[in-house]
């Protein structure tokens, strides 16, 4: 080990665990080996040493999946490169059923994973137990095996990965603690620890649990909260042979490895003890915390009635250790929005060494690069709000996160722990309507209305949901009727300055020199031609354009703009979010409806579709958008947010004649899938270009600037198409597609669902997806094609359209 801590490195990368040791092996891979790897105590000494060492590959998206299946790839031959042993065997993994829903979740999981290129199978509860003949499968009606999943030790596989970082010339310093990061002009420029200061281009935060108190000294929110976790280990059995699989038992909360001849238990249970609230003592090292009988006792007896043989066994440790959780059970990774060049690899909520590789690899890459090598957004900082690094919120939440990994995964399911965090001014207005709220980024936005007798509670399944008749009948009023929506979690920021109109044109794929009034649908590229952001921006003044995105792209839309405006340049970007509430009136009527609150002309002529004027309405002075999501006539109505009740009232009022509804955020989902409406991070994201995904209407290839990502559109355009977006429709109107479906066309796999709703104008679930295909995908080819979608491991067939299939040529929102 060097002893002399040097005072400049390329990269210093903070913290010794596993994900820290494979940032430092990937960055040398990629060839950068001026990295330094500073670790306040003992390598693995965190959190690294004692996890069970399951290494699993199945993930909620496609590329966590990639990246989990990578780490397997990394485990499997690490030891020849290095000749460091890590104990990594691949028996498979078996996760089991003990009800019809739990099976059918296993069943989605089975069809994404053949989506996702892993090999799978569903297997009866009799080859489960010929396979872990351990098991008792009396009550069980199902199991999934995927066979290449492992374990390993998960000290000796970090020792590899530091070895090899040191064959590529890294530098790995024990007992140096970072105690500050230095940065100058919005990026970071070193660290100080306490051996010396450390300049450094790049600064990795490794720190695991840690990892929320090292970004606080760089100014940036990491919010994560460790927990309490647990397992215990038996005395060996001679019935337990070496190739079990591992055996997880979601239901019970609890999975099963082999170790040694022993059996190691350990436990995802509901209502975690969140730990550590008074910081993280200075001395922790290889620590362990005293053991919870009572906390863990529940598992225990669900352990007893899996695996029966444990009846029989002796305990030879009880273990609970530390790990670090997240607000939404999923860890944070990549660059900073606060700090440039500051990256994040942290809050792993117990799977970090199973995602330790895969990791290590995309910080390393996006360094080497300068931008992600694939679409992370599931896992980007930058979906972090800054509340969201509120202590006792994160403690509250966290109690919640640790059980996720083994609680049914439901559709639509919403947290029940740290609610009620940003709430609508119409909130409690709502409530009395029957709303039932849904949570994103903190706000509570109703998703439903409950009529009067029914109780605004989710009952949870795959099959519809209590509220799916309800949903439907306010997806009907908008198309027929009226229906208003509360959207005030919109995002909306003020851009005002003489050169704004210049900065945007670059950044817009579309044409913003428009005249006042105008509104704009455009998208923000990167270089490659993919999508960073999709929303609209309308000119409100000579100098001042309102830009709106959704909800959860708050910080990343706003560092995305801020990081395209030049220096010097007279450019004012403000959030506005939370001074501008606004409601969507929406559906053929809404023009009647507004013409009795406004004296404002609501013609066609007067006011066009695409177009955004500030009117009276009732006392107040507002700012009507003719714009929609839904496919309807309407208005988005954005006003500070003081008006919004008496708005409401106004709105409510001269409603109820018409018999106007109010509306949820499922409706809007359901209506907008229709209309093939993409959702940025759900259909399009940084991989997929506006091309692709039938955006190309809103790119202006003509206008007199040059704009991000045009050359590579140029270069598509001309190559041809290999992807390209399109929207399906079951022909059966019984089972419900959700997300990630695998779709077939004349019987090969060629895509999946981005997402889906049931369409209760079409009749049927509608879902979106891109369809692949190497040789090209013109308009014939996904014409010609014989569709199916999987769900739940069975082929039901669908009808594919470019077009939406509901008014296809957009017709109704410009009546
Ligand atoms: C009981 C249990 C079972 C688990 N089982 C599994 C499993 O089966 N599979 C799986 O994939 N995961 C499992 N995990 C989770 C896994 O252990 C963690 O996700 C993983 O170890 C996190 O690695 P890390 O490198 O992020 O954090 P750590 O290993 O905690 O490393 C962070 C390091 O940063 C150092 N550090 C902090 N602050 C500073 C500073 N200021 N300066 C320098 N260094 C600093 C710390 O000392 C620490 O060594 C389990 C966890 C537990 C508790």
């Amino acid at each position: 080990m060097p002893k002399e801590l040097p005072t400049q490195a390329q990269v210093v990368v903070i913290g010794g665990g596993a994900v820290g040791a494979s940032v430092a092996y990937h960055l040398t891979k990629v060839g950068i080996s001026d990295v330094v790897l500073l670790e306040r105590k003992t390598l693995t000494s965190g959190t690294t040493w004692h996890a069970a060492g399951l290494v699993g590959q199945l993930r909620a998206s496609h590329n966590l999946t990639r990246l989990a299946q990578y780490t397997t790839q990394l485990f499997e031959q690490l030891e020849a490169e290095t000749g460091q042993a890590t104990g990594f065997k691949q028996n498979g993994s078996i996760s089991v059923a003990p009800d019809k829903e739990r099976f059918e979740e296993l069943k989605r999981g089975a069809s994404m994973a053949r989506r996702f290129g892993l090999e799978v199978q569903v297997i009866t509860a009799g080859e489960a137990k010929s396979m872990y003949p351990l098991l008792n499968v009396e009550d069980l009606v199902g199991a999934v095996y995927l066979p290449k999943d492992g374990q390993i030790n998960p000290t000796d596989v970090t020792q590899a990965m530091v070895k090899g970082a040191r064959m590529g010339g890294a530098k790995i310093f024990e007992n140096t603690k970072v105690t500050a990061i230095h940065q100058s002009g919005g990026a970071v420029t070193g660290v100080d620890t306490d051996n010396g200061a450390i300049k450094a281009e790049f600064v990795v935060n490794c720190a695991g649990m840690w990892g929320r108190e090292v970004g606080q000294m760089a100014g940036v929110n990491i919010p994560l909260h460790a927990c309490e976790h647990f397992y215990i280990v038996t005395e060996p059995m001679a019935q337990v042979p070496p190739d079990l699989p591992v055996l997880r038992d979601p239901s019970g909360f609890l999975y099963v490895k082999e170790d040694a001849g022993k059996l190691l238990v350990g436990a995802f249970e509901p209502g975690a003890k969140p730990w550590g609230m008074d910081g993280i003592p200075d001395d922790h090292e290889f620590e362990t915390l005293p053991e919870d009988w009572d906390h863990f006792e529940p598992v225990m007896r669900n352990a007893l009635q899996r695996v029966p043989l444990l009846e029989q066994a002796g305990i030879s440790l009880f273990f609970c250790g530390p790990e670090s959780f997240t607000p939404d059970t999923r860890y944070s990774l990549g660059e900073c929005p606060e700090l440039e060049r500051f990256f994040v690899a942290a809050g792993f909520n117990s799977i970090g060494i199973q995602s330790s590789g895969g990791a290590g690899k995309a910080i390393a890459e996006w360094i080497h690069k300068g931008h992600a090598p694939m679409d992370l957004w599931d896992v980007d900082p930058r979906r972090w709000m800054p509340f969201q690094g509120n202590s006792v919120y994160l403690r509250d939440r966290v109690t919640e996160s640790l059980g996720n990994l083994y609680a049914m995964h439901w559709p639509f399911l919403q947290p029940v722990t740290s609610r009620n965090v940003r709430r609508s001014i119409l909130h409690d207005k709502l409530a009395e309507q029957g709303a039932c709220f849904g949570e994103m980024a903190g706000w509570e936005r109703p998703n439903w209305f409950a009529p009067p007798g029914v109780k605004p509670e989710y009952e949870y399944s795959y099959a519809r949901q209590n509220w799916f008749e309800y949903s439907g009948e306010e997806h009907r009023a908008c198309r027929e009727n009226v229906v208003l929506f509360d959207q005030s979690s919109f995002t909306k920021y003020l851009f005002k300055g003489r050169d704004v109109e210049q900065i945007l044109n670059r950044v817009c794929a579309n044409n913003v020199s428009v005249p006042v009034g105008k509104v704009v649908y455009t998208q923000w590229l990167n270089e490659r031609g993919g999508i960073e952001a999709d929303l609209t921006v309308t000119r409100t003044a000579e100098d001042t354009y309102l830009i709106v995105t959704s909800g959860s792209q708050q910080i990343r839309d706003y560092s995305w703009l801020k990081s395209h405006i030049p220096p010097d340049s007279h450019a004012f970007l403000t959030d506005i979010t939370s001074g501008y509430a606004m409601l969507g009136l929406m559906g053929p009527n809404a023009r009647t409806l507004m013409s009795q609150i406004t004296p404002a002309d609501l013609s066609n002529t007067a006011f066009p579709f695409a177009t955004s004027q500030e009117i009276e309405l009732g006392y107040a002075m507002v700012r009507a958008s003719r714009i929609t999501y839904v496919g309807e006539l309407g208005w988005e109505i954005y006003m500070p947010t003081e008006f919004m009740p008496g708005i409401y009232e106004t709105i409510m009022e001269a409603g109820a004649q018409l018999g106007l509804k109010l509306g949820g955020y499922h409706a809007v989902n359901s209506l907008r899938m229709e209309k093939a409406f993409k959702h940025w991070g759900h259909d399009i994201a940084e991989e997929d270009t506006p091309l692709e995904a039938g955006l190309g209407f809103a790119v202006a290839f003509d206008k007199n600037e040059d704009f991000i990502g045009r050359e590579a559109l140029l270069r598509q355009k001309d190559q041809g198409l290999k992807k390209r977006m399109v929207q399906f429709v079951l022909d059966d109107p019984e089972p419900l597609m959700y997300h990630e479906e695998p779709i077939y066309r004349d019987g090969i796999m060629v895509g999946s669902t981005t997402s889906a709703q049931f369409g209760h104008t079409l009749g049927a679930s509608v879902g979106l997806g891109f369809v692949e295909n190497e040789q090209g995908v013109s308009a014939d080819w996904i014409n010609e094609g014989k569709y199916e979608i999987e769900i739940a491991c069975e082929r039901y067939p669908a009808r594919a359209s470019l077009r939406p299939m509901y008014d296809p040529y957009a017709k109704r929102p410009k009546a």
